[in-house]
C-alpha cells in the first residue's frame, strides 16, 4: 500500500503554498488508494509555536483533509534522531564544526576568491570552506572542553563514497514529478553541490535532512511529495538513506504556488494566509480554485 505524507513546520501560519502541498499529497493518496499521514516537523523549538501547530490542524480540517492519528511530532523523538547521528559518527562520516557565520565569511574573504564568486549551495548558502575539518585532536578536545557550541557536518565526499559502496554503484532516485528544470525519471544525485552540510547541532541532535529521512523510513512513506524547492535536498536524503539502511521512497516534487508578481509565497505573505482568506469569507472550494486543484 502506498503511504504519503504532508510534513509542515509550525513556525508560521499556513498559506496557499501549504494548502497546495497538503491537498496534493491528500488527493494523490486517495487516487492511489493509499494512506495519508500528517507529520509535524518541529525540531526548531525556538521558532515553532503551539498556536501555529493548532492552526495547522484547524486549517487542514477546514480544507477537508483527514489524516491518521496519532500525528507524529518530531520534537518528541530527539533520542531516536540522536541514535542515527551516533551511527554516522561511528562510521566516521561526521565531524564537529565550531565555525560561526562570521568565521565562515572571514575564511571566504581570505580565500582570494571574491565572495560573489564563492560557490553557493542550492539553498543559496555559501559552501562550507572546510575550516575545522581535520583539526588536530588536541584542538578539538580544547574547543569541546571550553564548551564552545558546534554543529555536526557530514563529510560529503566520504559519505558519498561510502553510500556508493553500499549501493554497489552510482546513486539515483526516481522522480515522478519534475525539478524546476523539468528533470524527471531515474536521476543521478549531485550531493557535492551542498558540500559538508550540517546534519545536527550540539543542542539539537538532528536537522531537517536527518529527521525527514529517518521519519519517512520509520513511517513507511513510499512516495514523498513536496515542493520543487526541496528537489536538490533529495540528493542528501538518498545518501543518508543508504548510510542508515533506510528504504528508498519514490519522489514527486510539485510546482510552487506564486503570487501575482511571480514570487514564491513565503510565511510572511500574510495576504495569502489561509486564516486571512477564511476570515475574508473564502470557502475551501475557493481555495482549491485559487491554487488550481
Ligand atoms: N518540513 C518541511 C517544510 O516545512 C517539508 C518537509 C518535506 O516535505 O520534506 O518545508
Amino acid at each position: 500500500m502506498q503511504v504519503l505524507r504532508f510534513a509542515p513546520s509550525p513556525n508560521g501560519w499556513l498559506h496557499l503554498g501549504h494548502a497546495y502541498s497538503a491537498l496534493f499529497a491528500f488527493e494523490m493518496a486517495k487516487r492511489l488508494d493509499g494512506r495519508f499521514l500528517l507529520r509535524i516537523e518541529d525540531i526548531d523549538v525556538g521558532r515553532c509555536r503551539p498556536e501555529y501547530e493548532q492552526a495547522i490542524y484547524d486549517d487542514l480540517r477546514w480544507l477537508g483533509l483527514e489524516w491518521e492519528e496519532p500525528v507524529r511530532r518530531q520534537s518528541e523523538h530527539f533520542a531516536g534522531y540522536e541514535r542515527h547521528l551516533k551511527q554516522l559518527r561511528e562510521m566516521g562520516l561526521v565531524y564537529p564544526c565550531f565555525a560561526t557565520r562570521k568565521e565562515i565569511q572571514d575564511a571566504i574573504a581570505q580565500s582570494g576568491i571574491a565572495p560573489r564568486n564563492w560557490p553557493a549551495d542550492p539553498d543559496g548558502a555559501p559552501l562550507y570552506p572546510g575550516i575545522y575539518k581535520n583539526i588536530p585532536r588536541e584542538t578539538l578536545n580544547r574547543l569541546m572542553w571550553e564548551g564552545r557550541t558546534y554543529a555536526w557536518r557530514l563529510d560529503m565526499e566520504k559519505a558519498k563514497a561510502e553510500a556508493e559502496r553500499i549501493n554497489g554503484g552510482p546513486i539515483t532516485f526516481t522522480e515522478e514529478g519534475a525539478s524546476a528544470l523539468g528533470h524527471k525519471g531515474v536521476l543521478p544525485i549531485e550531493p557535492e553541490l551542498f558540500g559538508d552540510v550540517v546534519i545536527a547541532r550540539k543542542d539539537v541532535p538532528t536537522s531537517y535532512h536527518l529527521s525527514v529521512t529517518a521519519d519517512d523510513a520509520l513511517q513507511g512513506v513510499t512516495l514523498v511529495t513536496r515542493g520543487q524547492d526541496l528537489f536538490p535536498a533529495t540528493y542528501i536524503h538518498r545518501i543518508l538513506q543508504l548510510l542508515l539502511g533506510f528504504p528508498e521512497p519514490r519522489y514527486h516534487h510539485h510546482g510552487l504556488i506564486r503570487d501575482d508578481t511571480g514570487r514564491r509565497l513565503s510565511k510572511s505573505a500574510k495576504d495569502m494566509g489561509l486564516r486571512a482568506l477564511r476570515t475574508a469569507g473564502r470557502t475551501p472550494a475557493d481555495i482549491r480554485r485559487l491554487i488550481g486543484l
